[in-house]
C-alpha cells in the first residue's frame, strides 16, 4: 500500500495582524472580555474562538496544533511544552489508579521510566511486551487494560510497529492505540494506519533546529478537548504549556519538514547501505536485512523514505566512545543525544538515552553497549561523509581493510 503524502499542512494559510505572511505571535498570558457572561461561558468551554488564559490555549499554539493535525490527518491536535509533557498528559488522562497499560518494551528511556517507575505512585500496572509479536500483545490484554502504547519506529532499536495489526487488537478490546511517531513524521502516517492518538516530540525532526523543546498530541476533538478541560484535563492541570514564541518558531520550521525528511532518509539509507557492504552490524529499516523492512514498506509514504535514524553495533562501549569522539573531532557530527538536526548526532543509547532501562533488560531486548545511534544529518555530499567515517573506523580498528574490501 502506498499512502498519499500527508503534507496538507502545506496548504494551511495564515496571515498576521497587519497582513504579514507569518501569523502574529500572541504576546499575552491573559485575554480581556467585553462581557462578564462571555468569560463565564469560556470557562465552561462553551465559547469557541475565545481565549481565556494562555495555559488553556493561545492563538500561536492553536496555529501550530492545526498544522500538526493536518500533518497526521487527525481532527485536531494540542501542543505541549515537551514530548514528555504530551506523553505523561495522555497517559494520566486515560488511566486511573488500578488500571493497566500494555507498552512496547523498546521505547524512549524517559517514557520507559515514566511508565515503570513514576506510575507506581498511582498503582498503575504495566506489561512491557515485544511489540512485533502481536500474539503477545493480544495475550497481555486484561480487564484493567486502558491503552496500548508503542513507537512507530522504536527508540533506539528501530523495531517497526505493525500499526494496522495493533489497531485491530485495540479495536477488538475497545482500547485506544497510542503511537509515538517522533522518529517518522511524514514517512509513517500513524493515524491513517489506525492509531487513535499520535504523539510527537516536536523537539526532534519536526522543529529540526535543536533550539526548542516541545510536544504534541494529535487525535479526536473529544480527546483533545478533554486534555484541556479546566476541571479534569491533564494538559490544563499538569501545566506543561508551550510558550507562544516557541510555537511560532516551530511552525515556521515545519514548512521545510518535507524537504528535510527526504534528505535525512536519503542520507541515512546511503550510509546504511555502505556500512552493510563493509560488513558492519548496521540496523536500518530500509535494509532488506531488517526484521521490520516489509512492514515498514507496507505502511510508509514511500517518497519520504525509511527515516533518518540508523544504529551501528561496534562491539563494545569503549570502541563506541572512541569512534564517536574521533568522528566529532573530524567534524562529521556531534556526540549528543536527540535527533533531527541538520548535523549528524550520535550517542551510545545504552549509557545515555536508554540508561533508565536496567542492564539486564537492555540485554534481553538486544540493546548492546557497543550500539551507536546515528541521527543522520542533511549533509549535501553524503559520500564524502561516508568516506570520512570509514577512515575513522579503519584508524580505530572498528573496520579492517580486509573486511572493508569484502
Ligand atoms: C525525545 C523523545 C521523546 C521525549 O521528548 P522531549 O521533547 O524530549 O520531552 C519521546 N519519544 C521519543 C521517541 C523521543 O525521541
Amino acid at each position: 500500500m502506498d499512502y498519499k503524502a500527508s503534507d496538507q499542512f502545506q496548504d494551511l494559510q495564515y496571515f498576521g495582524e497587519f497582513g504579514g505572511v507569518n501569523p502574529s505571535i500572541s504576546d499575552s498570558s491573559t485575554y480581556t472580555f467585553l462581557s462578564a457572561k462571555t468569560m463565564f461561558d469560556t470557562f465552561e468551554g462553551n465559547t469557541e474562538g475565545c481565549y481565556l488564559y494562555s495555559r488553556h490555549s493561545s492563538p500561536s499554539n492553536l496555529y501550530l496544533g492545526e498544522a500538526l493535525a493536518a500533518l497526521e490527518g487527525t481532527e485536531t491536535a494540542n501542543v505541549f511544552a515537551s514530548g514528555m509533557g504530551a506523553i505523561s498528559a495522555v497517559i494520566l488522562q486515560l488511566c486511573s489508579s488500578g488500571d493497566h497499560i500494555i507498552s512496547s518494551r523498546t521505547i524512549y528511556g524517559g517514557t520507559y521510566a515514566f511508565l515503570k517507575n513514576f506510575l507506581k505512585k498511582f498503582n498503575i500496572g504495566i506489561s512491557f511486551v515485544d511489540i512485533t509479536n502481536l500474539k503477545a500483545v493480544r495475550e497481555a490484554v486484561c480487564d484493567e487494560t486502558r491503552l496500548i502504547y508503542c513507537e512507530s519506529i522504536s527508540n533506539p532499536l528501530l523495531e517497526v510497529a505493525d500499526i494496522p495489526g495493533l489497531s485491530r487488537i485495540a479495536l477488538e478490546n475497545k482500547l485506544p492505540l497510542v503511537v509515538d511517531n517522533t522518529f517518522s513524521p511524514l514517512s509513517i502516517p500513524a493515524a491513517k494506519l489506525g492509531a487513535d492518538i499520535v504523539i510527537h516530540s516536536l523537539t526532534k525532526f519536526i522543529n529540526g533546529t535543536s533550539d526548542a523543546v516541545a510536544g504534541a498530541v494529535c487525535g479526536s476533538k473529544d480527546f483533545c478537548l478533554s486534555l484541556k478541560d479546566v476541571n479534569t484535563g491533564a494538559g490544563m492541570l499538569l501545566g506543561s504549556t508551550l510558550d507562544s514564541l516557541k510555537a511560532a518558531s516551530i511552525l515556521k520550521n515545519m514548512r521545510t519538514l518535507h524537504i528535510r525528511i527526504k534528505k535525512h532518509s536519503h542520507n541515512a539509507h546511503y550510509l546504511a547501505r555502505r556500512f552493510e557492504e563493509d560488513g558492519l552490524r548496521v540496523v536500518y529499516p530500509g535494509l532488506r536485512s531488517h526484521n521490520g523492512h516489509s512492514i515498514m514498506q507496507k505502511q510508509m509514504v514511500s517518497e519520504y523514505g525509511f527515516g533518518g535514524i540508523l544504529t551501528l553495533d561496534v562491539g563494545n562501549l569503549s570502541r563506541a566512545n572512541a569512534l564517536m569522539e574521533l568522528m566529532q573531532k573530524r567534524n562529521l557530527g556531534y556526540l549528543a543525544v536527540s535527533l533531527g538536526f541538520y548535523k549528524t548526532l550520535f550517542s551510545a543509547p545504552g549509557s545515555s538515552t536508554s540508561s533508565e532501562i536496567p542492564e539486564e533488560e537492555q540485554a534481553a531486548m538486544g540493546l548492546t553497549d557497543g550500539l551507536i545511534r546515528f541521527s543522520v544529518g542533511l549533509d549535501n555530499n553524503i559520500e564524502r561523509t561516508y568516506l570520512n567515517m570509514k577512515a575513522c573506523m579503519l584508524e580505530l580498528g572498528v573496520l579492517s581493510e580486509k573486511t572493508a574490501l569484502v
